[in-house]
């Protein structure tokens, strides 16, 4: 009897394989030699990368579109303002939605509150476009993993400080195919919160200095690939909020005001003032990776700096 039940339920299995295979296609396979890689700067004030000696940011961000006055925060006076805190912020980044929507408002003792299902991470978007399709978030701060944030990579670490995610970063670069990375940095918040969120402080701009160091660092690591010359990669490069005195969250232009590059093939050049909020993140990866953005998604920004 239990024999029986075993081959029924193999056949069964066989059953849903081919119907598995022979399903008409929702899924839409993204180019093999399309990658994104979004480098996260926390707490990065513009200001203070153009006061700064960052010659690595500065040009990827002549060469690409970039917008020195881009916004976190949400939309003042609409149901979408959001404190410029960094869960918040991450959040929007990564899922293409301000905090009315996507919920992870704030920490609460010492934990994330957690973001609602309904606005899945970009990399949920990209996998259900193409299953077959590679995601990794390295990161600082503790909180992008471990509330996850990005619970569909398939790759979750986090670095040692900065520069031990530099590391992990460079060895999974050197053997493994990514679509879609995301890095985060989180030591120029940590300067901003010990002496001051400030351009004219040393110890601030220094901090992006260093973080300047790492994205050299990072685009190495990215040119040293087998393939590179084969590859398309778009790099985009975004903080999540500024900072003022030693802190952030509330609604100044110090807080408020952001920046956001994008470089990569198929990107027209230029600055852009004013520029978007954080939520045009998701939508330029996934435009620059061909996954189709769909209106029930409620997305509430616009790729950035793709041509048509
Ligand atoms: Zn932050």
């Amino acid at each position: 009897m239990r024999r029986i039940q075993v081959t029924l339920s193999f056949a069964g299995l066989a059953v849903l394989a081919v119907l598995i295979g022979f399903a008409p296609a929702s899924a839409n396979a993204i180019e093999p030699d399309r990658h994104v890689l979004i480098i996260g700067i926390d707490g990065c004030r513009p200001d203070a990368i153009q006061a700064a000696d960052a010659p690595n940011l500065k040009k990827l961000a002549a060469d690409g579109a970039v917008t020195w006055d881009g916004f976190a925060g949400g939309v003042l006076g609409t149901p979408t303002r959001q404190n410029t805190a960094s869960l918040a912020s991450w959040n929007t980044i990564l899922r293409g939605v301000w905090a009315n929507k996507h919920r992870a408002i704030q920490m609460k003792k010492g934990k994330p509150m957690p973001a609602d299902r309904n606005y899945p991470s970009l990399f949920a978007r990209i996998k259900q476009s193409d299953p077959k399709a590679v995601c990794a978030s390295i990161c600082n701060w503790i909180w992008i993993n471990g509330q996850p944030m990005l619970p569909e990579a398939d790759y979750k670490i986090n670095g040692q400080g900065d520069a031990g995610v530099v590391d992990l970063l460079t060895k999974y670069l050197a053997d493994k195919d990514p679509t879609a990375v995301f890095i985060h940095f989180d030591e120029v918040d940590h300067a901003g919160h010990a002496n001051g969120f400030d351009p004219r402080l040393p110890t601030y701009k220094t901090a992006v200095e260093t973080a300047d160091k790492h994205v050299g660092e990072v685009l190495d690591a990215v040119k040293k690939r087998k393939n590179y010359a084969q590859e398309k990669w778009l790099i985009i490069c975004v903080t999540d909020h500024g900072g003022i005195n030693k802190g952030h969250g509330g609604d100044s232009p110090e807080e408020r005001t952001v920046f956001l590059i994008a470089n990569g093939p198929g990107v027209k050049p230029g600055g852009v003032s004013p520029g978007p909020g954080l939520v045009a993140v998701t939508p330029t990866a996934l435009k620059f990776l061909g996954v189709p953005i769909k209106p029930e998604w409620k997305l509430d920004g616009q790729p950035f700096g793709l041509g048509d």
